[in-house]
Formats: C-alpha cells, structure tokens, sequence
C-alpha cells in the first residue's frame, strides 16, 4: 500500500509547523519525510526521490534556496516553497529559481492541500500526457486552440488581440504554476522585466480578464498576485 503513496519531502525546521504540516498530509494519504536543515534535505531527497518537496526557506543550516537550486540541477520535481518571508522579492526569486508555487505563513490547511494537489496532478500530467498533442487546452469552460489561436468561453468566441491570445496560451501551458511578471514578459515579447513591460503586461492582464468577464463570486481562470505574477488556475 504505502508503495503507492505519493511521497513528500517536508523540509522544515519549526517543530511545530513540521509536525502540523507532516499531520495534515499523513491523514490525506501521503507518505511524509521530514528534514529540518539544508544538509539532512540533500542526503533524504538524493535517497528518496520524492514526488514533491515542500521547502521552508529559513532554515539553520543554509537558506532554503541553496536546496532549491539543488534540485533544480538536474530535476523538475515540483517544489512548493513555504515560508514566513512574505516580501515579494522573495518570492520572485524563488519563482525565478525554479520553485513552482509559493504558500505564505500563516497558511490555511485547505490551501496548502489544494497546492499540493493542483503540483501532483500538474507532474503527473506532464510525465505521462501530453497535452498540447491535439493543440487544445481546456479548463472548466475555457477552451483554447492553439491552432487556430482561439479561445472560446461556454463556446463563445472571445476576441483576443495577438498579444492577449499569446499571453493566455503561455499561461495555459504552464497551468497551475505562478508565473512571475519577467517569465511571462520573456515569453511574451522577448525583453526583461523593466517598469514599461510590467505595466504593458498589466493592461494586457487587465484587458483578458475583462473580456473573460471575471467578476467576483464567479469562475476566475486568473488568479493575480500583486507584486509577483499570474496563475491559470488547473
Ligand atoms: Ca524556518
């Protein structure tokens, strides 16, 4: 049975957010292993090749972003970065190292499991799918084509311009992961991210949210983190 389990890394050295988080993912049905420090973290994930890592980055040993770079050297294992700095360069950074999403302390269990589960299906999906394969996406309601650079909301058109169309298909593609402002400007137009392309970027946002009629209380395919970046949601 255990065999079967979705294996977690847990690296985090505050006893007792360790032990709430490794608690509340045991009684989900996931085998937890815990490290406390940078060091104890390399040695289990080397002999354990976890599914997920969810990474604390203050830790007593190394900051948590020696580990995440080592991770990132050689494997694509979803890492969900979990911490107490909620400075938005931090988590810029961590997005721009590699980690694919960010949970803020304090954080709600309901939130951390839904992270958990969207990083799970997304590696999944990607090791064993692949979706791009009939050139169409689809969530919910949402339905893009690829192909014919269209995207279609309860089967109606909904007009893009070509950068908007471009904006939402590199998001599409990376469903599920927070996607920092200079990952989307990179793949958008090409550039860094200078204050001009953010703001470009935000009116283009601003734009594709208005036609996809996101309005409170109703399906949001974009979440907006202010400061960071923008997630399809999956
Ligand atoms: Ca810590």
């Amino acid at each position: 049975m255990t065999n079967n389990k979705f294996k977690i890394l847990l690296v985090e050295d505050e006893t007792n957010i360790q032990n709430f988080v490794a608690a509340l993912l045991e009684t989900s049905g996931y085998q937890v292993i815990r490290a406390e420090s940078c060091m104890t973290a390399q040695t289990l994930y080397s002999s354990y090749l976890p599914d997920l890592v969810i990474l604390d980055l203050g830790l007593p040993d190394k900051d948590g972003m020696v580990f995440l770079e080592y991770v990132r050297k050689n494997s694509l294992t979803p890492i969900l970065v979990l911490s107490a700095r909620s400075m938005e360069r931090d988590k810029v950074a961590a997005l721009d190292n590699g980690a694919n999403d960010y949970v803020t302390k304090p954080f709600s269990a309901a939130e951390l499991l839904a992270r958990v589960r969207s990083l799970l299906r997304i590696s999944r999906f990607t090791a064993h799918e692949d979706r791009g394969l009939d050139g169409r996406f689809s969530i919910d309601e949402l339905l893009i084509d690829y192909d014919a650079r269209q995207v279609f909301i309860k089967g109606e058109e909904i007009k893009l311009t070509q950068t908007e169309f471009n904006i939402v298909a590199f998001l599409a593609e990376n469903a599920g992961k927070m996607m920092t402002y200079s990952a989307i400007i990179k793949a958008v137009w090409g550039g860094c991210a200078q204050e001009g392309s953010i703001k470009k970027l935000q009116v283009n946002m601003a734009n594709i949210r208005k036609k996809f009629g996101a309005t409170p209380g109703t399906v949001n395919y974009i979440t907006n983190e202010l400061g960071v970046g923008y997630r399809m949601n999956s």
